[in-house]
């Protein structure tokens, strides 16, 4: 899941202007588990505004607001509303956001929420970081533990000099040094080999192809 933190309420706020008719999109989804943009966080980010005397015009929660499909229907519901909207802000991660910009080209969107990286949910509030999306997935090689995420320095071939004990990482002894994680999980599956293969640099360009983009 795209793991997301709320932005303070005075970072959303600074966006909305004295009288200004407000629209507020959540996220079914990712948002939801995350317990920063579902039912509940779009319910009491509306309080607070009407609180501050400003018009809610709407709300809804999309399933998911990063499928355009969805959103375009769903949003066609609320027409009305939407056209009486000065401000839309959504909570959800920015491909949420952006599916949203792009189909509401005349509104000023306000990002609430901030995307923080691509993990796990272990329970509300505590996530792991497992993925950066570097578009050639080496997990098959590394024993199922990302040095791209989660080795501090981005390493693909081996540990740095700083490793603490043989076991920490020097960027932060907290955590585990991901290469000596890596060296456990490949004895264990007797893959040690798989350590002399050589890693080249990620081609982090890999997708940025014309297509991907969807110009309008
Ligand atoms: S190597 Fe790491 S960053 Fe790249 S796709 Fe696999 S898990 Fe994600
Ligand atoms: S100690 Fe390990 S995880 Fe930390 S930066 Fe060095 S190689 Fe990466």
């Amino acid at each position: 899941m795209i793991v997301t933190e709320k932005k303070e309420y005075s970072e959303v706020r600074k966006f909305i202007n004295a009288g200004d008719k407000i629209f507020i999109i959540g996220c079914a989804q990712c948002a939801t588990s995350c317990g920063t943009g579902g039912e509940k966080e779009v319910a009491e980010l509306a309080e607070h505004l009407k609180n501050e005397a400003l018009e809610i015009t709407g709300t809804i929660v999309l399933d998911p607001p990063c499928d355009e499909r969805i959103c375009k229907i769903e949003l066609k519901k609320h027409n009305n509303a939407l056209n009486n909207s000065d401000k839309i802000i959504v909570l959800a991660c920015g491909a949420g956001i952006s599916v949203i910009n792009d189909l509401l080209p005349n509104k000023q969107i306000v990002s609430g929420l901030d995307g923080v990286f691509l993990g796990s949910l272990k329970r509300l509030g505590v996530y792991n970081e497992y993925c950066s999306l570097c578009g050639e997935c080496l997990l098959s090689k590394t024993g199922g533990i990302c040095p791209v995420t989660r080795c501090a320095k981005g390493l693909l071939n081996g540990p740095c000099g700083g490793i603490v004990d043989g076991k920490y990482c020097e960027v932060n002894t907290n955590n585990r040094c991901a290469w000596s994680l890596i060296y456990e999980r490949l004895t264990h599956q007797n893959k040690t080999k798989n350590l002399l293969e050589y890693q080249q640099p990620r081609k982090y360009n890999k997708y940025a192809k014309p297509n991907t983009f969807n110009k309008r």
